[in-house]
């Protein structure tokens, strides 16, 4: 009792060692130590699983590296549209943004429609409309810029060319998404994700990052999830909630639950992607079923890890 614990990813895809410099390697686990530290320190000093998530998420919206908020891939229309969403193991109370072009950091927006509003999710220009009732000042989409996801589209528009096809199997694009999961010294667990989406998507596609149930959840009798990959299946196969419903209902370990799903459930079926969880006694679990998935966690029982290749 009063473990507590956090785990964190950055998406997962096809990251190959032999595409990676050295140097890359290292910014990427410099910010995903710094995210996990960040959010582990505050679990420490006795803060909740809430603040610890969002900070965590923060730092990985604000870094170029990482499919979310700065970074995030470009749309067909080249520009950024924003999914986040955050979910209260203590309470099941949830608030989501989807299609968000003017906030740098759509997680915290997620927050404020958990906190300040009687809706889950908003989307569109409407949630850019809350977002200036709740004080948060509306950025430049350029912001989010950067030139490697601009060389991505590029790459993406000429294969949809090539194949005379108006959307991509998603299987060629990398990910990057951003989540968080903690259990506080409380016993309360909370789930975040954030994220660009998929590269060149067009007719205001969402996926499962924002669909609570899909990309998120967290119940504390069971466990916190956030999700990467391929989202159409996460929404599909309700892969958060279906974990925490296995653990919760089948007497499962977060293990044994995430690598069904992943592995056996999604794998046959071409869903790709993982799942970062930790349950109410403070266990993380962080399957996947492609080459890498980037993430770090950090338990009170002492164990740590950092992590980008299978
Ligand atoms: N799950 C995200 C989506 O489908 C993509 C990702 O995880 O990188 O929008």
């Amino acid at each position: 009792d009063g473990n507590y614990a956090i785990a964190i990813h950055g998406g997962a895809g096809t990251i190959l060692k032999s595409e990676m410099t050295p140097e890359q390697e290292d910014a990427y686990i410099k910010t995903l130590k710094q995210a996990r530290d960040t959010g582990y320190k505050l679990l420490e000093q006795g803060k909740t699983s809430q603040q610890a998530v969002l900070a965590a998420i923060k730092i990985l919206e604000n870094s170029p590296l990482f499919n979310a908020g700065v970074g995030a891939v470009y749309t067909y229309k080249q520009e950024h549209e924003l999914d986040a969403s955050v979910m209260d193991g203590k309470t099941r109370n949830a608030g989501a943004v989807a299609g968000v072009k003017s906030v740098k950091n759509p997680i915290e927006l997620a927050n404020k429609v958990m906190e300040n509003s009687v809706h889950v999710m908003l989307s569109g220009e409407g949630a850019e409309q809350f977002a200036l009732s709740q004080g948060i000042k509306q950025v430049d989409n350029k912001i989010f810029n950067t030139e490697r996801r601009l060389k991505s589209l590029k790459r993406a528009k000429a294969k949809m060319q090539a194949n005379n096809t108006t959307w991509l199997e998603s299987e060629d694009f990398k990910y990057g998404t951003v989540g968080a999961v903690a259990l506080d010294k409380n016993g309360n667990l909370f789930a975040g994700t954030s994220t660009g989406g998929m590269t060149a998507k067009r007719w205001g596609r969402i996926g499962d990052s924002p669909v609570i149930g899909a990309g998120t959840f967290a119940d504390n009798e069971s466990c916190a999830v956030s999700a990467t990959g391929h989202g159409e299946y996460f929404i599909r196969y309700q892969v958060a909630s279906d974990i925490c419903a296995r653990v919760k209902y089948q007497g499962k370990t977060i293990a044994q639950a995430g690598d069904e799903v992943i592995n056996q459930v999604l794998m046959p079926v071409g869903g790709t992607g993982g799942v970062i969880i930790v349950d109410a006694d403070g266990n993380v679990a962080m399957p996947f079923n492609t080459a890498g998935m980037y993430r770090a966690s950090k338990q009170s029982s002492g164990k740590q890890s950092v992590a980008i290749y299978k």
